[in-house]
């Protein structure tokens, strides 16, 4: 049997009349939709343009030029360059109960009142990862 779907507002998601293809009710909901979407597009460019830059300083300060620094000296470095304590994209739970807070593949430990690059295992083999956080 041939059932014809009821359409809603892709805004307020009241029924629709009228045009099969209509998408809103009126010019009110198509606006009101296309302000949200744009303030969810421009919400995730940002968080994404932060990871981004969190990444690159990262891997910065993981490189031979910033070896000499302490602990509080990377932490000092990465927020006068701008790095976004609040943003990563996910936790490692290592072996030795510690964590890195990662940013895609590069990541950092806190270690007392600075942070320590993380170093990926398979470049350094004294830090092992474990496959789920300690209890
Ligand atoms: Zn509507």
């Amino acid at each position: 049997m041939f059932r014809i779907k009821a359409q809603k507002c892709k805004a307020c998601g009241d029924p629709l009349q009228g045009r099969s293809d209509k998408l809103f009710c009126d010019d009110r909901c198509r606006v009101q939709h296309h302000r949200s979407s744009n303030e969810l597009h421009a919400l995730r460019t940002g968080v994404d343009q932060i990871l981004r830059k969190n990444r690159a300083l990262l891997a910065n300060v993981r490189s031979k030029m910033h070896r000499q620094f302490t602990s509080l000296d990377c932490a000092y470095w990465l927020r006068r360059k701008g790095f976004d304590f609040n943003f990563h994209t996910h936790i490692l739970h290592l072996s030795d109960g510690r964590m890195a807070f990662m940013c895609y593949e590069e990541g950092y430990m806190l270690d007392g009142n600075g942070i320590v690059p993380w170093q990926n295992p398979m470049n350094n083999p004294k830090i092992l990862l474990s496959a789920r956080p300690p209890l």
